[in-house]
């Protein structure tokens, strides 16, 4: 039977995170969003501040399993959390869905490097937001075709090659590495062995293996309180141990799987954004007056607040039916792509609304709902564009 209710105990996560994503998430992420330079930015002492708070909470490690220090969240959970977070601000929520990354997989690999025990350690000890990781698969040239399999012609340009025990890697990976710029580990994806994209390897490496840099920071639209950057290989030496999966048909079966949860991810960030845009701009309607009337009076401005409420909505019901797959252990990569294009689609259209309903006032930074309306385009995007992600979807049907 289908089921709305939450367990109690779930209800308390999430008023718990609401309150800490109102009381200070939302106004840091005002601060940081302010700050012109990127790299000022992430070193601010605001990001600091909220970060720590973040990490001291344990949000960083709520998919983690509770044997590994984690806090054993099941999808259904983390989907109500991420939602709760991305409500305060969907960067630095994007920031500690992304920060797990090495960490999880580290824990069934403690015993193939002392790398992952003592990463893992660190990590899910971390009280001050110093560690997380980062996936490094996007290139310069190539982002759409990353489900391009087939075709020797189209291959990451990023290469490994085996030398003895150690594998060398060159290349770079693009600016949208999310938390490429602050990250300490990284699940890498490089071409290895042959053409093709399903030739693509995977490894799990610390972040300062001689011979990587970093790039700038992306100066961006939205999302600024997400830091992004180019990451740069340089015969980087990589032993075998880091290898997770040398390529083939196993690599397919895991990009999928990580674009399954991670398009669920973002399909409830931008949940989270559509809800902070609907309920500024419905308290603002109930409280603005126009020529002796309360804006929320005009039919017009309530028809749009309505709208924004049934997109949402649906948005979130989409949604957990695609956290409940992934919770099952059945994630369905139609369902996700589903969920996610039409969130994101949702969160532009209602973002754009609720400015409309602050009329001039909500252009200016004096008020949050412009800022969702820069975080919610970034949300079509991430992780492959909805049209991408849409005809992929297409070819399961
Ligand atoms: C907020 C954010 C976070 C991100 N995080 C990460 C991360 O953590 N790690 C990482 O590696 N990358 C990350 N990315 C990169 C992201 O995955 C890529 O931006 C995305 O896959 C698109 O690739 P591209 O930017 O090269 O655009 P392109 O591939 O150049 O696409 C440009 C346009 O052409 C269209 N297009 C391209 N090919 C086709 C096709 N075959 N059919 C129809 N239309 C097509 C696209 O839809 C798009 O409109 C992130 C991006 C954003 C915005």
């Amino acid at each position: 039977m289908v089921d709305f209710a939450l367990p109690e105990e779930v209800e308390k996560i999430r008023d718990m995170t609401r309150e800490f994503a109102q009381k200070e998430l939302r106004p840091a992420a005002a601060e940081i969003d302010l700050i012109q330079d990127p790299e000022e930015a992430y070193t601010s002492d605001a990001m600091k501040r909220v970060l720590s708070r973040a990490y001291e909470i344990g949000f960083h490690k709520m998919t983690l399993g509770s044997d590994v220090g984690g806090l054993g969240a099941p999808a259904m959970t983390s989907t109500i959390v991420q939602e709760e977070l991305a409500v305060g601000d969907a960067g630095i929520a994007s920031h500690l869905l992304v920060a797990p990354m090495i960490a999880g997989s580290a824990a069934s690999a403690r015993d193939r490097h002392p790398f992952y025990g003592e990463y893992l350690d660190a990590f899910v000890n971390d009280t001050k937001g110093e560690h997380g990781g980062a996936w490094a698969i996007t290139e310069p040239q190539h982002g759409s075709d990353l489900f391009q399999f087939g075709q020797p012609s189209i291959h990451m340009d990023a290469t490994a090659v085996r030398d003895g025990d150690d594998y060398v890697v060159n290349g770079q990976k693009s600016a949208f590495v999310s938390n490429g710029w602050m990250a300490d580990a990284f699940l890498l994806m490089v071409n290895l062995d042959g053409d093709g994209m399903e030739n693509t390897a995977t490894f799990a490496i610390p972040g300062d293996l001689p011979g990587m840099s970093r790039g700038k920071p992306l100066n961006k639209l939205g999302l600024r309180t997400l830091n992004q950057g180019e990451v740069f290989f340089d015969d980087v030496r990589i032993p075998r141990e880091f290898l997770v999966m040398p390529g083939g048909p196993a690599y397919k079966m895991l990009i999928e799987r990580i674009v399954t949860g991670g398009n669920t991810a973002v399909g409830t960030l931008a949940v989270g954004v559509a809800r902070a845009a609907y309920e500024e701009a419905l308290a603002y309607a109930k409280d603005r007056v126009q020529g002796d009337k309360v804006i929320f009076d005009h039919q017009v401005i309530k028809m749009k607040l309505f709208n924004a409420f049934r997109q949402i909505e649906a948005a979130r019901a989409l949604l957990w039916k695609s956290s409940w797959l992934l919770n099952t252990g059945k994630p369905h990569l139609p369902t996700a792509m589903a969920a996610r294009t039409f969130a994101s689609d949702m969160a532009m259209e209602v973002t754009a609304d609720m400015v409309q309903v602050f009329g001039g006032y909500g252009i200016s930074k004096e008020n949050s709902v412009e800022k969702f309306y820069r975080d919610a385009k970034l949300l079509q995007i991430m992780d492959g564009t909805n049209e991408v992600v849409s005809l992929r979807a297409a070819e399961e049907l």
